[in-house]
């Protein structure tokens, strides 16, 4: 099913570039959906996919296609062909599957059995099955959990978060979290695995044995990540009842990672952190991350004209504070963070933090 979704992706994508090649304008989302939806009528290999996953791929086109245009000129590129061997996924929404109870599944007319590493909680409101590098299949299941409830004040502390460039997160109470040591060993253990898949002849036995071996590296350090942040989420909101933190920035992840690693790293702790917050009743917020929270001295306001990359600390030259540059970050966002969600305006929590 998940060959055949990508053979279809593959077709929607020609037909994109020949629609636009012959009228020179964007094919429409429900135009494509209703041409390829007659198209699978007559293909028996298309079929393999329910109907409503077949929706869910020019949804997904027209997703990327909408955020080419809206970031054309950062030299973003429009949705290309995929490779149908490292295809990854389908979705079905309401139709096309069934839950049977215990771990059985049927999907299209075909029974599965699955392991359920959690019991399924609310409404489900779509299927995703997905493909790993190494060929596992997963089945992602989106619930709806029905309405929020408030925070619970149960420590009466709001604090700020600044992802730095030495330490991974640096907080508006002065302390710092580190990333762990075990980030930098693994990192070691997949350069070395990547050198010996690019040395293995292409298309031999050995390779795709190499490429395995490096995938499932990926895989561990991904998970032992994954392990940490769970954690980390949880000392975090049992600490403080609402965080603040910029939101993202993706250049400051990538030197902060390096690259393969960094990828979505900080965006993923960022989804287990507000899922976690939740869950306890805390909150996260995000500010604007065009907020000087750096140039900005957290102690009078006064915000400075630029600071180098390199400068970890500085005076202010209006109250002659001394700001370490993390750590001022962290209390601009808190502040900023507070005021944000109605706590007070800025300049007033500033007196009072600092007072
Ligand atoms: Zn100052």
């Amino acid at each position: 099913m998940i060959n055949a979704s990508g053979v279809i992706y593959n077709h929607c994508i020609a037909l994109h570039k020949r629609y636009y090649r012959m009228w020179g304008k964007h094919l429409s989302c429900a135009k494509l959906q209703s041409h390829v939806a007659k198209l699978r009528k007559r293909n028996r290999f298309w079929q393999t996919v329910g109907s409503q996953a077949v929706q869910d791929i020019c949804q997904r086109i027209e997703k990327a296609y909408q955020l080419f245009f809206k970031y054309n000129n950062t030299g973003a590129r429009p949705p290309g062909f995929k490779k149908v061997k490292k295809y990854k996924s389908f979705t079905l929404k309401q139709a096309g599957y069934k839950l049977l109870g215990g771990n059985r599944v049927k999907i299209g007319n075909k029974v599965y059995q699955f392991y359920q590493s959690r019991e399924i909680e609310g409404k489900i409101k779509n299927l995703t099955i997905k493909r790993t590098a190494l060929g596992e299949l997963f089945m992602v299941v989106v619930v709806d959990e029905g309405s929020s409830s408030q925070v619970k004040f149960t420590t009466g502390k709001i604090a700020g978060f600044d992802f730095g460039l030495k330490a991974f997160l640096s907080c508006s109470d002065g302390t710092k979290i580190e990333s762990p040591q075990f980030f930098k060993q693994s990192l070691n253990a997949i350069k070395k695995a990547s050198k010996q898949h690019s040395r293995k002849l292409k298309g031999s036995t050995n390779r795709e044995r190499a490429r395995k071996n490096l995938v499932r590296k990926y895989e561990d350090i991904s998970n032992r990540r994954r392990d940490w942040f769970w954690k980390l989420a949880h000392e975090l909101t049992d600490k403080f009842d609402v965080l603040c933190f910029e939101t993202l920035n993706l250049k400051g992840m990538q030197r902060l990672w390096g690259r393969k690693i960094s990828d979505l790293a900080l965006g993923e702790f960022l989804q287990i952190l507000e899922w976690v917050a939740k869950k306890k009743n805390k909150r996260v917020v995000f500010i604007d991350q065009w907020y000087p929270s750096s140039k900005t001295c957290s102690n009078c306001g006064y915000i400075l004209e630029s600071l180098d990359l390199s400068i970890r600390e500085w005076r202010c030259p209006k109250c002659q504070s001394v700001n370490a540059r993390d750590e001022n970050a962290a209390r601009n966002i808190q502040m900023v963070g507070a005021s944000s969600i109605g706590l007070g305006d800025v300049s007033r929590l500033r007196a009072a933090i600092t007072a």
